[in-house]
């Protein structure tokens, strides 16, 4: 049995990894300051004897012992990391300084959850880990691609000076059931939307695309990274490369709801990436991983825990 620390564990993705790690009969501290996950998301795991719910924020030090550290605390959905952006950077970058000091402490293995925002709006398409991105340093987008960025420069620096075992992910668009209603992020936005009979707002001409992993598969990948050897460090792509427009996923969720809501066209927020697809091909060879629920099978659940969610 091992002793896990997972920060941000009280989030939408740090949920079911917590509960992915109780099940494989690990021992899990899930670390989190509830800014934009909650308690809700765990309520289930508290009570079972090797869950324990701590809240902390990770820009403060924090002392542990543990085997390994999934470290997932940083708010994702733009609504969110832009509402105290400054915030956000100190979370990524003080997150990721205290977290690999209690790896280099103790020797744990500790995996980052990066972002493909650190692609920025990308000039080379599918991305693969050997792009170095098109971010823009000054803009709206930048507290949360520029600390993510930072946080994976850490990584490395204490791999290479500190000989930390260290484990670098970059997620692609994840959505499923335990997203907030006010999340803000579009499938979270369309769905609630289309239930509610509301107007879905398409953000610039809906041209852009996104490709959408569901969470299962993205849990899958974070563990398979943990238990590669020590040599294999990443960054590595976690998403699936199935593409959709905005205008696609629209429709798409129009038609899987029933829903009658209109779609209607709303200003697009500066630097939004105009297209974003995983080259997957380094997770399939290192880690024999590849996604399994495609877009249509995996919005679903979402749609059943929605209208459980919105008592519809
Ligand atoms: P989320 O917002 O639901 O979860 C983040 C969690 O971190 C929340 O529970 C939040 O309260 C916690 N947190 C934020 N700041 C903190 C702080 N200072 N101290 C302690 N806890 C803090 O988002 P998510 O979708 O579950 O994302 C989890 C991780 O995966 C994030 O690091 C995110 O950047 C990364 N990621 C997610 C996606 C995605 O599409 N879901 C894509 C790329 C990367
Ligand atoms: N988007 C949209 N309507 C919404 C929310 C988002 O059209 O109600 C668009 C957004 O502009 C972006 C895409 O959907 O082009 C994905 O947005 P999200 O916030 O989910 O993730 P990210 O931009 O970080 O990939």
């Amino acid at each position: 049995m091992k002793q896990i620390l997972v920060t941000g564990g009280a989030g939408f993705v740090g949920s079911h990894l917590c509960e992915r790690l109780l099940e494989e009969g690990n021992s899990v501290i899930c670390l989190d300051n509830f800014y934009s996950g909650s308690k809700e998301n765990v309520w289930h795991l508290i009570g079972h004897p090797g869950f324990e719910l701590v809240r902390h924020d990770v820009t403060e030090p924090y002392r542990v012992e543990v085997d390994e550290i999934y470290n997932l605390a940083c708010p994702a959905s733009p609504v969110y990391y832009q509402y105290d952006p400054i915030q956000t950077t100190k979370t990524s970058m003080f997150g990721a300084f205290h977290m690999l000091g209690i790896a280099k402490r103790t020797g744990a293995r500790i995996l980052q959850a990066s972002t493909s925002e650190v692609y920025g709006d990308p000039a080379v398409h599918p991305q693969v880990e050997s792009y170095r991105g098109n971010v823009n340093p000054i803009g709206i987008r930048s507290c949360y691609d520029e600390g993510k960025r930072v946080a994976e420069s850490l990584f490395f620096d204490y791999h290479r000076i500190h000989g930390v075992r260290i484990k670098v992910i970059r997620i692609f668009n994840t959505y499923g059931p335990r997203m907030a209603v006010d999340d803000g992020r579009v499938i979270s936005n369309f769905v609630v939307q289309a239930l509610r009979g509301e107007d879905l707002t398409i953000y610039g001409d809906g041209s852009q695309t996104r490709s959408f992993q569901y969470v299962s598969d993205l849990i899958e990948g974070m563990i398979r990274m943990m238990a590669t050897d020590d040599s294999f460090t990443g960054p590595v792509n976690i998403g699936n490369p199935g593409e959709f427009t905005m205008l696609e996923l629209a429709e798409k969720i129009l038609s899987k709801t029933g829903s009658r809501s209109r779609i209607v066209f709303r200003p697009l927020p500066s630097d939004d990436p105009k297209m974003r697809r995983p080259d997957i091909t380094l997770a399939r060879g290192k880690l024999g991983w590849a996604p399994k629920v495609s877009l249509d099978e995996g919005l679903d659940p979402v749609i059943a825990y929605f209208r459980r969610k919105l008592g519809l």
